[in-house]
């Protein structure tokens, strides 16, 4: 079993907090996406994880036992670096061998090991190449041929494709995911990409200032993002903000929003006492070319295709909002369009503190993680 447990881990460069009192929990054989922007403390975490760094504070366990203070030799660790870290001077071959050989493994274990990871990762012509004659790609799968080639229990990736082109790097993506789904490895993998996060993870952990603020399904954080922060990282475009007030008004509710008012259905009472922030997804509202009963008017700004859909940049009142259309439909800058927002994927955020606040009438993704066996 390798279930991995990092517990009120700490550690500062200076009076810097990068890791400032991280909690998480990764399941055996779970893979994991660290996602957060440049500078979150992902791979200070990960390097904890490894024994690269000490921690100020805290345990990090692999399996059931408290590796915090072991080498990073007898964390049966495998690391793949953003910058591959592979050998120019040596052969592929040899490159793929290098930790087998620092393992001590016997020659025909460490040849078997070598030609079937170079196998997975579709190189075995390159065997005998340089590495210095490989193409960014092509290293790429080299620093994964070595890293899988150990069958270390814990595999650890940090922007493993950050280096390749737009493209290559869509195909190593898809090619990764299944590799490792077949491998028996805890995984852990480092990115700034969210679309990398969404596509590849079963979990996700969303970091921010040295903290993890959500971990959930890729479905979870996109469609119930615990704070603003989440809301406006996770998805393409951003999750839209709009402040609203709420009042009662007999017994149902109202939502006043700057470009319009609508009624609330269902119960409202958690959001009393909240400066709020409406919160709604792209492909979560409405667009009509025609005034209609419920629907706010809104300016278009910028019609933008994108071949599957049409993204739309709408002036609502004082709000600017992004509304994601079907491709067919084409709303001139300047024209008028009509929104309906639909009630069950609107969330709701408290102004002040960006925390999401529950009604208990939204609908969220409860799809739960599918870990590998
Ligand atoms: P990126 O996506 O850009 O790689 P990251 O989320 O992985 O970022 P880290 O590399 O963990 O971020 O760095 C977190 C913070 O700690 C950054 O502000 C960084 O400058 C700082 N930091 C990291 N390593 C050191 C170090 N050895 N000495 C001083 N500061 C460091």
């Amino acid at each position: 079993m390798s279930e991995i447990r990092f517990q009120a881990v700490r550690k500062s460069f200076g009076k810097f907090a990068a890791v400032d009192g991280v909690d998480l929990e990764v399941r055996d054989r779970e893979f994991v996406v660290l996602l957060g922007p440049s500078g979150c403390g992902k791979t200070t975490l990960l390097r904890c994880l490894a024994g690269l760094e000490r921690v100020d504070d805290g345990r990090v366990f692999i399996g059931d036992r408290d590796s915090t203070d072991l080498p990073p030799r007898r964390r049966r660790i495998a690391m793949v670096f953003q910058s591959y870290a592979v050998f120019p001077h040596m052969k592929v071959y040899d490159n793929i061998a290098f930790g087998l050989r620092m393992q001590r493994e016997k020659k025909p274990v460490i040849d078997e090991r070598v030609r079937s990871s170079a196998g997975l990762l579709h190189i075995e012509e390159l065997l005998d190449r340089y590495s210095s004659q490989l193409s960014g790609g092509q290293r790429q799968r080299v620093a994964v041929a070595r890293a899988i080639a150990t069958k270390a229990d814990v595999l650890l990736m940090d922007e493993p494709l950050s280096n390749l082109d737009a493209l290559l790097r869509l195909e190593m993506r898809a090619e990764l995911k299944t590799l490792l789904q077949n491998l028996d490895a805890t995984t852990i993998y480092v990115t700034h990409d969210q679309i990398e996060a969404l596509s590849m993870g079963d979990r996700i952990a969303v970091m921010n200032k040295g903290r993890i603020v959500q971990l959930g399904n890729p479905l979870e954080v996109y469609d119930n993002p615990s704070d603003t922060f989440v809301g406006g990282f996770i998805g393409n475009p951003p999750m839209n903000f709009l402040e609203a007030e709420v009042s009662a008004n007999g017994g149902a509710s109202n939502a006043k929003l700057s470009g319009g008012s609508f009624e609330l259905t269902g119960e409202t009472a958690a959001l009393a006492g909240h400066n709020l922030l409406l919160g709604i997804r792209a492909e979560a509202i409405g667009v009509e070319t025609a005034a209609a009963d419920g629907l706010g008017r809104a300016k278009v700004i910028v019609l933008e295709p994108l071949g599957s859909h049409n993204l739309l940049t709408v002036r609502c009142g004082a709000d600017t909002l992004k509304v994601s259309i079907q491709p067919d439909l084409f709303p001139q800058p300047e024209s008028d369009v009509w929104l309906r927002l639909e009630p069950s994927r609107i969330r709701w955020m408290d102004r002040d503190t960006g925390v999401a606040i529950h009604t208990g009438t939204e609908e969220f993704a409860t799809e739960t993680a599918v870990v590998t066996t």
